[in-house]
């Protein structure tokens, strides 16, 4: 049996009516670029996260980094983060001008420990971008304490976790900024590259706005900017998965309970923590394996039985070549647990459109390959 790792297309052909419907209206409307469907899209995610405003951005790179700049962070300026995370999330903080400072993430749920954030903070430090890794919320009420406490800015870099939720929070309701990623793996992805930040503070929004858009909020009227939007046939793709949201993660939540049980006794592997009242929305389902010279032996085993089975992410950014890019990031302090997450993770097949003879192949290949491990 072959296990693809994504299921656009069974995804595509599930909604087609509707994503279809969509993109007819936005050829039909002659409006591309700012148009109607770009601000009915902007609305309806506002109204999903809660927040007063949303505001489509080229990609979830961009989100950040136009966050950063609309926030006033730049140059000379920090920003703690974690290494474990997708390239991007340090990428936007040093092509904002300031610099990635990395700190631990937690043994666990591999989000960032706030226990190790405050030891980072120096009078340089403005923001802390916790990362919603795997689709399982960072631990907002202790980073909103901390960042309070040193009057710092949050962003959450939300690109992996849309329509996951904390015990007590919502994402979006700890932080001055959320950013998203529209690109096609992601929960919510179109068939290309999108992102939006979410907020409730009206001044980033119009700054971001601005910036997205040659520094423009008037017709022939410019500040400093770029051109960084999201497109209405983008929108008008996402727009008609937004709607399913909801249940397509509800799909991961059963996929992941399949493997938790499935999975349950094996021996050589750890199986993913979500903590207790959190609403964890599996955009990756990351096992890992005890011993780090045995995790390319296993995901070379899957791949051999036919199951696209990843890692992410193998290098973590401050084992990539060329660090720390001048005075572009730093590590503040040992990161034993990210070094180590890098080194064990494998990423199984997850995706709502799986099959449950699908998860129960790979969960019988998992369950092989644990036995027969030294
Ligand atoms: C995907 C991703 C991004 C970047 O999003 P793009 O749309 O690819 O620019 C940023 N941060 C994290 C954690 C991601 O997973």
């Amino acid at each position: 049996m072959n296990v693809e790792f994504y299921g656009h297309v069974r995804q595509y052909h599930n909604l087609k009516a509707e994503i279809d419907a969509n993109l007819h209206a936005v050829l039909e409307s002659g409006q591309y670029v700012m148009g109607p469907m770009l601000k009915r899209f902007e609305g309806e995610l506002a109204a999903y996260h809660g927040t007063k405003y949303a505001v489509g951005v080229g990609n979830g790179t961009d989100a950040i980094w136009l966050a950063l700049m609309a926030l006033g962070i730049g140059p000379g300026d920090e920003c703690i983060t974690t290494t474990n995370t997708f390239f991007a999330t340090a990428e936007a903080i040093w092509i904002a001008g300031a610099t990635a400072v990395f700190v631990d993430s937690d043994p666990r749920t591999h989000c960032i420990d706030p226990a190790k954030i405050e030891a980072a903070i120096t009078p340089k430090t403005k923001a802390l971008i916790p990362v919603h890794l795997y689709g399982q919320c960072a631990d907002m009420r202790a980073i909103r304490h901390l960042a309070d406490r040193h009057k710092l800015v949050v962003i959450e870099d939300n690109a992996q976790g849309i329509g996951a939720r904390g015990d007590t929070f919502r994402i979006g309701e700890l932080s001055d900024a959320t950013t998203i990623s529209f690109i096609i793996q992601k929960n919510l992805g179109t068939f290309g590259d999108g992102g939006a930040v979410v907020t409730n503070n009206a001044q980033l929004d119009a700054q971001v706005r601005k910036l997205r858009n040659h520094g423009s909020d008037k017709r022939s009227c410019h500040s400093y900017g770029f051109n960084s939007r999201l497109d209405d046939l983008h929108a008008g793709i996402l727009s008609a998965k937004l709607k399913h949201i909801d249940a397509g993660n509800d799909q991961r939540r059963t996929w992941a309970a399949r493997y938790d049980a499935g999975l349950r006794g094996v021996q050589h592997l750890t199986l993913p923590h979500a903590r207790p009242g959190y609403r964890h929305i599996y955009h990756l389902y990351v096992i890992e394996t005890h011993q780090p010279a045995q995790r390319d032996v296993l995901l070379q085993f899957l791949q051999d039985q036919g199951i696209d089975a990843k890692c992410h992410y193998p290098i973590a950014i401050h084992q990539q070549a060329g660090y720390p890019w001048g005075k572009a990031a730093r590590i503040a302090g040992p990161i034993p647990n990210s070094e180590r997450n890098a080194a064990t993770c494998v990423s199984l097949p997850m995706f709502p459109e799986l099959t449950a003879a699908e998860v129960d192949y790979v969960i019988a290949k998992v369950r092989e390959w644990d036995q027969q491990a030294g």
